[in-house]
């Protein structure tokens, strides 16, 4: 622990001095509206101060991006992947920088972080392996004409991202962006700005020319939105709250913007009494107590058969009260502080939610200590699927245990919510497995497995969880534009 504070000293001093910068077209540029303050959720303590942008700082970098997008889709494509390469190597150069400094301003435990930082390089490196592809067309053959379709990338994008992991999910957006060819205009999380400033120093060292990837600060309603209803950004790429995705929809509509929505979770891990169930616990823990249970694709919900749920609950409850939280800097933590006042203030707000909806707070419900925002990892049992704990997504490390008796009943409880992201099917009938998944109403299912992400498949939601897909030739499509050529023969 002492070694990583030394080293997160080290590294905070330049921002401690100097704050953070919006930068645009290659150039650090003040935030047209003074600065805002960036507080670290472990103590409270000031990190830095951070340019505060508006709209006109979004028209500077969209103009930047405009500028810049020509020579950028022309560069040939062996030479973009280079650079996107070179990117992957720089993250790797500064992983343990971008992971506590991640820490440090998110409050995620530096055993996750540590993880997270080099995923952002390998998402570089995979699409910088698709960037020759990229561009594949089509031949159709008619009688009369010699038909080709090929791909061009769509313009400048926008690419909004929200606090949870977000070097790891600025990396997801923005490296199949510039694969594809578009520049960017990246709109870090207000909470979480250090690592967004990092990444795009890390791009501009490793040869991404300016204007290429732009990163302005600010908040949602002024930043974020200005950013949507700008003409010169032709789409946006959106990660972050059902109701925020809402309006990013209605901003850009003046501008006809396409939009990639990835979005909300309460995502059921559904346990039946034939499953390995060692496994299944495992994998439920890890679910939705590792990263804070501050991820989209958390298995918050948890549906467990009546015929072996005495048994895994006393386990599982017995397994949650001997989780770590502490300091997230110390390697042996697993749950650190949640990210902000104003989302410690959400989360333990269910811990009265919960009874006052009669279910039984079975481990946790309390917070730790006062000096920064930590709570002690939840359990709700003797619930039902019509409460708030069940059906509103609370983002913290806190899970609803929900009993069924049927496959039936499973499946109605799973399918019973606005969101459809993810599901977790835990049985070793092969034929329920394929039955159950196929009228589960998610984005995407794992059996017999927590979520393990293969970068080629196609990654999003159903419902209120989102629009579009990310990853493989998913990227590409979103990024880019059908472009038709027919000739006459
Ligand atoms: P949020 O929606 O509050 O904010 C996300 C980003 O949107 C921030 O950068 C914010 O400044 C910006 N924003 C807010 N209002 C805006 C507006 N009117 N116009 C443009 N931009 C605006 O989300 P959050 O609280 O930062 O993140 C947590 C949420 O993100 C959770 O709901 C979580 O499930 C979701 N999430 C989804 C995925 C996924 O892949 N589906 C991944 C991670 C997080």
């Amino acid at each position: 622990l002492d070694d990583n504070i030394a080293k997160l000293d080290g590294f905070l001093s330049r921002f401690r001095t100097e704050g953070i910068q919006n930068r645009i077209a290659g150039q650090d540029v003040k935030g047209s509206a003074g600065t805002f303050q960036n507080t670290s959720p472990v103590d409270k303590t000031l990190i830095c101060d951070v340019a505060h942008g508006t709209g006109v700082d979004i028209d500077a970098a969209a103009d930047a991006a405009h500028a810049a997008f020509a020579a950028w889709r022309d560069m040939p494509a062996l030479a973009r992947k280079k650079i996107l390469i070179r990117i992957a190597e720089g993250i790797e150069a500064r992983a343990v920088e971008i992971a506590l400094c991640e820490c440090w301003d998110t409050g995620q435990a530096y055993k996750f972080m540590s993880k997270a930082a080099l995923r952002g390089a390998e998402n570089f490196r995979y699409f910088a392996d698709q960037v020759v592809q990229a561009r594949d067309g089509q031949h159709l053959k008619s009688p009369t004409l010699m038909n080709i379709t090929t791909r061009v990338p769509i313009g400048p994008v926008g690419v909004i991202t929200p606090w949870n992991t977000p070097f790891m999910l600025s990396t997801w957006k923005i490296a199949p962006a510039l694969a594809a060819g578009c520049t960017v205009v990246h709109k870090p999380a207000e909470a979480s700005p250090l690592t967004a400033r990092l990444l795009v120093e890390i791009a501009e060292e490793a040869g991404l020319p300016p204007g290429v990837l732009n990163t302005v600060n600010g908040f949602g309603e002024e930043a974020g939105k200005a950013l949507c209803e700008n003409p010169k950004i032709k789409a946006i790429a959106f990660v972050g709250e059902s109701r925020t995705g809402s309006l990013i929809t209605k901003q850009g509509a003046d501008t006809l913007k396409r939009n990639h929505l990835e979005l909300g979770g309460k995502n059921p891990v559904i346990v039946f009494d034939d499953a390995d169930l060692d496994r299944a616990l495992d994998a439920a823990i890890f679910m939705i107590y590792s990263i804070n249970g501050e991820r989209c694709t958390s298995s918050s919900r948890l549906l467990v058969q009546d015929t072996i749920r005495d048994a895994f609950e006393a386990k599982l409850i017995k397994r949650v009260n001997n989780i770590k939280v502490g300091h997230p800097l110390d390697p042996a933590t697993e749950i650190g502080p949640l990210v902000t006042e104003e989302h410690f203030n959400k989360v333990t707000s269910y811990f009265d939610i919960a009874k006052e909806d009669g279910a039984t707070v079975a481990a946790g419900g309390v917070t730790v200590g006062d000096e920064g925002y930590f709570v002690r990892p939840t359990l709700f049992t003797q619930a039902n699927n019509q409460m708030r704990i069940a059906q509103e997504e609370i983002f913290g490390p806190v899970l609803t245990s929900i009993p069924f008796s049927t496959e039936e009943e499973a499946l109605q409880i799973a399918n019973d919510i606005p969101y459809g992201l993810t599901g977790y099917v835990w049985t070793n009938d092969l034929t329920r497995a394929l039955r159950f998944t196929d009228k589960l109403e998610a984005g995407m299912i794992w059996v017999n497995s927590e979520n393990v992400r293969h970068l080629p498949t196609p990654f999003g939601g159903v419902k209120a969880s989102g629009i579009g897909r990310d990853g493989g030739d998913w990227s590409f499509d979103f990024y880019m534009e059908q472009k038709h050529i027919g000739f006459a023969t």
